[in-house]
């Protein structure tokens, strides 16, 4: 475990000094070859991403908002309550190029918190005017519809405000032209080796086969999640992945018309309380507690590992920690977290 880490910390450390200049022979011999990691959802990559922005995309998911465009080639995707009990998504771009994404909606006080470590520029498209302000403040780059249209466009199937979409490239290159220079290798997450994902799996199978064994693991083959419009997550041995259900039903991808699914999914009890920002029809925004602590379940490899959250600041990235404290590593691929009330819980069998 420790030698994974190592080696990843060097292959990094290769990648940002340009390989081993300290040792000339075993450059020209080039034995070690440079590995590059996107620092989201843990991919081999082909480039350093160090100097790309990732792009945050503010996503509808009422019934009209689907099917969605774009949430397959996220890195990471949070689902997060809104008013009367819809959800909506924050997208992370990096390492895959999306066109299109959406429908693009507006931004909620959570999404500074969840968008700030990441350093990632923000598409949404506007907000209530305290959320705007709070935006402002944060020093995000913010890439909001309305100061900039050119990012965005509509199209002519779908009924306002079901046809805003954008492009990874557009916010991109708009955030390059109007926000300073970026640069991060600072990786979100620790990731499972494959002897550790092995691992896991045996486990897994020795759990299923009713093993009385002490162990961490629940056999998790379906995972629901009981929003007003249910999410349901059914494991797919077969694929290794999760594959994702809402209302009942497979939760299609608009164009590919494939369904959506997660490598990791995680479930990350927040406080929810009231905000005092109003929406159109009055219902109140609920203000999720994205800082702090409290319990989480990640689940990957038909597995669920019970363990808590931690965030000090808007400044930190989310910790997944397990009983002894130490971080849990995740599989390399789409995540999924789910912001869910901690006055619910998720349903596992
Ligand atoms: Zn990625």
């Amino acid at each position: 475990m420790v030698l994974f880490i190592f080696s990843l910390l060097f292959f990094q450390g290769c990648s940002i000094f340009g390989g081993n200049k300290e040792n000339p022979r075993s450059s020209k011999k080039k034995l070690v070859p440079e590995v590059h990691y996107c620092p989201i959802c843990g991919r081999v990559v082909d480039q350093d991403l160090t100097g790309k922005r990732p792009v945050a995309v503010k996503i509808g998911n009422d019934p009209a908002a689907r099917p969605q465009s774009g949430l397959e080639d996220a890195c990471l995707v949070y689902e997060e309550l809104t008013e009367g009990g819809i959800t909506r998504f924050l997208a992370f771009y990096l390492c895959q190029e999306a066109d299109p994404i959406g429908p693009i909606r507006s931004a909620r006080p959570v999404d500074i918190e969840l968008v700030y470590p990441f350093r990632a520029a923000l598409a949404h498209c506007g907000a209530g005017a305290p959320v705007l302000e709070m935006i402002r403040n944060s020093g995000i780059a913010d890439i909001d519809e309305l100061q900039f249209p050119d990012a965005y466009w509509r199209t002519r199937d779908r009924r306002a405000p079901q046809n805003l979409y954008t492009s990874t490239e557009k916010i991109r290159n708009t955030a390059g032209k109007r926000y300073s220079r970026y640069e991060n290798s600072e990786s979100a997450f620790d990731f499972l080796s494959s002897k550790e994902e092995k691992q896991i799996e045996e486990e897994r199978k020795r759990k299923q086969a009713g093993g009385s064994e002490e162990s961490e693991i629940v056999v998790a083959n379906t995972i629901d999640i009981p929003f007003s419009q249910p999410v349901r997550y059914v494991y797919e041995p077969a694929s290794r992945f999760f594959l994702r259900f809402i209302s009942g039903k497979p939760h299609i991808e608009r164009g590919s018309e494939k369904q959506i699914h997660a490598d990791t999914v995680i479930v990350q009890y927040v406080t929810e309380a009231t905000s005092g920002i109003r929406d159109v029809y009055g219902s109140d925004s609920p203000a999720l507690g994205a800082i702090g602590s409290g319990d989480a379940e990640v689940f990957m490899l038909g597995a669920c590992m019970r363990c808590s959250w931690e965030k000090s600041s808007r400044y930190d990235h989310t910790h997944f920690l397990d009983s002894n404290g130490e971080e849990i590593k995740i599989r390399r691929g789409n995540i999924w977290i789910e912001l869910v009330p901690v006055s619910k819980r998720s349903n596992i069998s």
